[in-house]
């Protein structure tokens, strides 16, 4: 265990004793150490646990510190332990377990405080904690054991780090990630809206925020089309045979929204494309010379998630993926993945994401979860290893991470908040070939098996956009800004020079629009700048008198006196190169 690791468990400890002080009839449960601190699950009976608690819990713990020199700790027998908990069923069920395992079972003390526990903490925790490196953070609720059958406890979450630095900085981090969260952008920025007749977890896109999809997937298009992508469309819904034969029917059978047709058949309403792509392939047969053949297609899926947290884009039951598939043979996986690898490069560098490759193999302690042989999965996993070493990536091996029919490389992206997201995604797919014995025929003129690459880019341009707007704290670049050019004439007499120079800019291609209100100039600056618009011109008799343009670039400062046509110019550069 390193030593932050056990510095936050002791905390959990120590914060179970503060409880126990404010609440002695409290029952206490489990409490681990995780990513940013502690926590401790509690039954407190009827009683609530309010914020105003968390302060009086954080001054014991703190007072409570200075008592804790040193653990000590004993091994004791089941029915020793069974008297210590007597009355928790929680500690008892623990007990139990332990026992049952023949593991022993050991209470460690500390300040006065004991608890059923297998070690790892800090030796001496009044000096090895700082006292200002740690505070309690928020209260939720948790299911005993994670089962919602069983008792709702309350979890007091606590933040821990070596330094009061350390503490402030992720303290200010989440700050800053309030003020960014997506679903405040997306409102300031008018892009997407919910509809209570519509329901929960179905983004209705404005104007602008469909223009801004069509412009990521144009860029994504872009970059397909110098790798030979053809596009394809297929319908919303399938005939249930098709998943029966995929297998997805019953894997999927949680997540799929079914209809019944008034003839009594059944359909599932898509919730991924592959299916239906392998029968597009399959329309006849292919000759090697035609290997590999590249579908891409930009599309809705639907699933039927359960409702957590809803009104984001993070969880939805209509996805937009874009999505691709690349049926070809063996021997050509290696080319196609580097293909794929270079368009993630590109089009994740243009946000200034940077990225690390997680290899998302199977967990090799539950076949059940996956399609195919381990002989499959051994091959395919080792071939993503190659290619992530040959590449010379920063990646690393997650068993369980699998999608159920293949190993993944998962692009992990880190965000100016330094948080990280799992973005793009290539499957390396051997399974729904067998399932649906596609083929190619090689130059022998025998039938050869074939394998599957799936791959979105974005993912789905929902998840994409959330974390993008919060990656750019919805300063869209240039190219992607619905709006990119806003006009403020100065006053009454420069409108005509505006309208000429929105018309010289919108002959460009350049997104542009006029501010011609009465609202005064600083309030319409104002305004364009709240819009996080990327150039604001504000054009009076100097501008109009020498046919120049004045701009505040939300970037780059301002530039004053430009001509129009260099101005132009500098733009349509900074999009065609997506700067
Ligand atoms: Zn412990
Ligand atoms: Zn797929």
């Amino acid at each position: 265990m390193n030593p932050l690791e056990a510095k936050r468990h002791t905390l959990a400890h120590l914060l179970a004793q503060a409880v126990l002080e404010s609440y002695p009839e409290a029952k206490l449960t489990l409490g681990p150490a995780i990513d940013t601190g502690f926590y401790y699950d509690i039954d407190f009976g009827d009683q609530k646990v309010s914020d105003a608690d968390l302060v009086t819990f954080e001054k014991a713990m703190r007072k409570r510190l200075g008592e804790w020199k040193e653990f000590t700790h004993e091994e004791v027998s089941a029915e020793k332990a069974r008297e210590v908990f007597k009355g928790n069923p929680y500690k008892l069920e623990l007990i139990e377990e332990i026992s049952g395992r023949g593991e022993p079972i050991t209470l460690y003390t500390c300040g006065g405080f004991t608890d059923l526990c297998r070690g790892g903490h800090t030796a001496h925790p009044a000096e090895d904690i700082a006292p200002d490196s740690f505070a309690l953070d928020r209260v939720a609720g948790a299911y005993w054991r994670g089962d919602e059958t069983k008792p709702m406890l309350t979890r007091i979450y606590g933040l821990a780090f070596d330094t009061k630095e350390e503490l402030d900085a992720l303290t200010a981090q989440r700050e800053e990630a309030k003020k960014r969260d997506h679903r405040l952008l997306g409102k300031e920025l008018d892009l997407f809206t919910f509809s209570e007749l519509v329901g929960p977890g179905l983004p209705l896109w404005t104007p602008k925020g469909a223009l801004m999809r069509h412009l990521l997937d144009a860029f994504v298009w872009q970059l397909r089309e110098r790798h030979g992508y053809a596009r394809v469309t297929i319908p919303h819904l399938t005939k249930r045979a098709l998943y029966e034969t995929s297998g997805h029917w019953e894997k999927f059978a949680d997540e799929l929204f079914r209809i019944e047709t008034r003839e009594d058949k059944e359909y599932a309403v898509k919730p991924m494309n592959c299916p239906h792509h392998t029968q597009i392939f399959d329309r006849h047969p292919h000759s090697y010379r035609e290997m590999p053949q590249r579908y891409a297609e930009t599309t809705m899926v639907y699933r039927d998630e359960q409702s957590g947290e809803l009104g984001g884009l993070t969880r939805v039951l209509s996805i937009t993926q874009d999505d691709s598939h690349v049926f070809c043979r063996h021997i050509q996986v290696k080319e196609e993945f580097f293909k794929i690898w270079d368009i993630i490069d590109t089009f994740y560098g243009a946000f200034g994401f940077r990225l690390r490759v997680r290899l998302s193999f199977h967990d090799p302690a539950a076949p059940e979860r996956y399609l195919g042989t381990p002989e499959i999965w051994a091959n395919a996993e080792n071939a993503l290893r190659e290619i992530a070493s040959e590449r010379g990536a920063d990646h690393f091996e997650a068993p369980g991470e699998a999608a159920m029919y293949g190993p993944k490389l998962d692009f992990m992206a880190t965000d100016s908040l330094g948080r990280e997201h799992q973005v793009a995604t290539i499957q390396l797919d051997m399974n729904l070939p067998e399932r649906f014995d596609l083929t190619c025929v090689n130059e022998k003129g025998e039938k050869e098996r074939i394998v599957m690459i799936h791959c979105a880019i974005m993912g789905s341009i929902e998840r994409f956009s959330a974390v993008m707007l919060e990656h750019t704290g919805g300063n869209l670049p240039l190219w992607l800004s619905p709006e990119q050019v806003r006009i403020v004439p100065i006053a009454e007499a420069h409108h005509a020079y505006g309208k000429e120079v929105a018309a010289k800019l919108q002959e460009a291609g350049i997104r542009t629009e006029i501010d011609a209100s009465n609202d005064s100039l600083g309030k319409r600056i104002r305004e364009a700048k709240r819009q996080k618009l990327p150039y604001v011109l504000v054009l009076g008799n100097a501008e109009m008198d020498a046919k120049t343009v004045t701009a505040e670039s939300r970037d780059h400062g301002k530039l004053e006196g430009l001509p129009l046509d260099e101005f132009s110019t500098r733009l349509t550069k900074e999009i065609v190169e997506h700067l």
